[in-house]
């Protein structure tokens, strides 16, 4: 046994405080049973999210210092430019503040009053509520198995192509405002698409004259997996496969917070002109000038240098192997955890850990903060609480999904802090029939996992 062999050496370290038990409890309670709500301080080993919380290289630290911040035309922007047309394989570049930057502005760009349907493999949340401020929606046309947390289909995140021609014939043609495909899809468990279904939407699309939009955001980790289990691509680079991989799209959209290694940023990605040229007014009202979307020269220095670090195959093998070798010490513990183990975290399954917890009573909320009471381990809720309510009935919506995702930083924590987090969370599994739930207090409109407030019942 034993992690995967790491492909770096570390050269700064940040010390980090491990609360005790009192500390914990006091901690979770003051921030109402929401991990989101927790200060960081309080913290030991922090798995919200993987989002901005890798660690840079030298290189990229190196690049922070020729940052280059003219408002228009700074070199960083040309450097960002060709990597992002060298790797992914996009002919425009509009870079943003940060993911949900180019999820505004693609929305904005493509979704018209009547013309506002975006059926994608599941949803992201802030990809959806975009959608939703502009009055669209956005049906789900994931493939069945990929809402069955214990079904091994190795390419999970596939969109059913069934399904998506259903909602096309059923809604009409002229409805769609574009079909959006997201890369290892995060809700469903960091589940990847293959090579073969993006063919088969730009297929679709094709013959129904839709435009197709990616969330590239876990596009790398994606590629990764395609190498890993798809026929005919394990002698092909990371770089060839992603190229292939975006040619199926008219556009994307890309947080640089997760695969690319860097804190801070994200862009919109093109090949159809029209749609770049429409972006790039767009981008100039809401986020900054064409050459900067919001970012400081710095920034975008540092995520052309991580955009390529990010698809290094032996980089890429670490990091999946890492979270699998977490996975499958909660695997051997019998933790319910959602298989197959996906790219970028490992997601518990709240309703097979509580089958004793109401829905009502928020199971995934509930395991989130009984495991920062145990451990100091931070991790998010993903389930009923991130899903909302249904915008036109008012009531809560119960996905078939009710996780916990307890989600990786890249090259931030050992593989002795992934034995930490694996004991920890087998600590509450084995206390689990003592647990009995959360009511929920304060609910914010939008967004509401991010601030909702919670009662600990006794
Ligand atoms: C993080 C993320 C976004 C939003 O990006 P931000 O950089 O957080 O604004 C969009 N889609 C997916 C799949 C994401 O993981």
């Amino acid at each position: 046994m034993g992690g995967p062999v790491e492909p770096f050496k570390i050269k700064m370290v940040e010390r980090v405080k491990l609360p005790d038990q009192e500390q914990r409890t006091e901690a979770i309670k003051k921030a109402c049973y929401n991990t989101f709500l927790l200060n960081s301080e309080d913290i030991y080993i922090d798995l919200l999210t993987d989002s901005g919380t890798s660690a840079m290289s030298d290189n990229q630290w190196a690049g922070l210092m020729l940052g280059d911040e003219a408002y228009a035309g700074s070199r960083n922007f040309y450097n960002l430019e060709q990597s992002i047309q060298e790797v992914l394989g996009y002919r425009y570049v509009i870079p943003t503040h940060q993911g949900r930057g180019a999820e505004h502005i693609i929305s904005r760009v493509l979704i018209k009053p009547g013309k506002n349907i975006v059926p994608r493999n599941m949803y992201f949340t802030t990809s959806k509520a975009h959608v939703e401020l502009l009055g669209g929606e956005m049906p789900d046309v994931i493939i069945d198995q990929a809402h069955d947390p214990e079904n091994e289909h190795p390419f999970k995140g596939n969109i059913d192509l069934d399904k998506l021609e259903r909602v096309i014939k059923e809604k009409g043609t002229e409805r769609i405002a574009y079909v959006n495909v997201e890369m290892n899809v995060n809700m469903a468990g960091g589940q990847p698409v293959s090579m073969e279904n993006l063919r088969g939407v730009r297929e679709l699309c094709n013959s129904y004259n839709l435009k197709v939009v990616f969330d590239a955001t876990r596009s790398s980790e994606n590629a990764y997996f395609i190498k890993e289990r798809e026929k005919g691509y394990c002698d092909r680079s990371i770089k060839e496969i992603l190229n292939e991989m975006m040619s199926y799209s008219d556009a994307c959209i890309y947080s640089a917070k997760k695969d690319c290694l860097v804190n801070i940023g994200g862009f919109l990605a093109a090949n159809d002109k029209e749609i770049y040229k429409k972006a790039r007014n767009l981008v100039v009202v809401y986020e900054g000038l064409h050459t900067y979307g919001g970012m400081a020269g710095r920034d975008m220095e540092a995520l052309s240098h991580g955009l390529r670090e990010g698809t290094d195959a032996r980089y890429l093998e670490y990091r999946i192997k890492q979270v699998r070798y977490l996975g499958e010490m909660l695997m051997e513990y019998n933790v319910p955890i959602v298989k197959p183990i996906g790219s970028h975290g490992i997601f518990l399954d709240a309703l097979r850990f509580f089958p004793h917890i109401p829905r009502e009573l928020w199971p995934s909320q509930t395991l989130a903060a009984a495991i920062y009471e145990e451990s100091a381990v931070r991790t998010m809720e993903r389930g009923a609480v991130s899903k909302g309510r249904d915008p036109r009935t008012g009531k809560n919506i119960f996905p078939a999904l009710e996780l916990v995702r307890v989600t990786i930083p890249r090259r931030v924590y050992t593989n002795t802090q992934m034995e930490y987090v694996a004991e920890s969370i087998k600590k509450v599994y084995e206390k689990r029939d003592q647990i009995k739930g959360l009511r929920m207090v304060y609910e914010p409109k939008d967004l509401r996992f991010f601030q909702a407030e919670f009662e600990k019942i006794e």
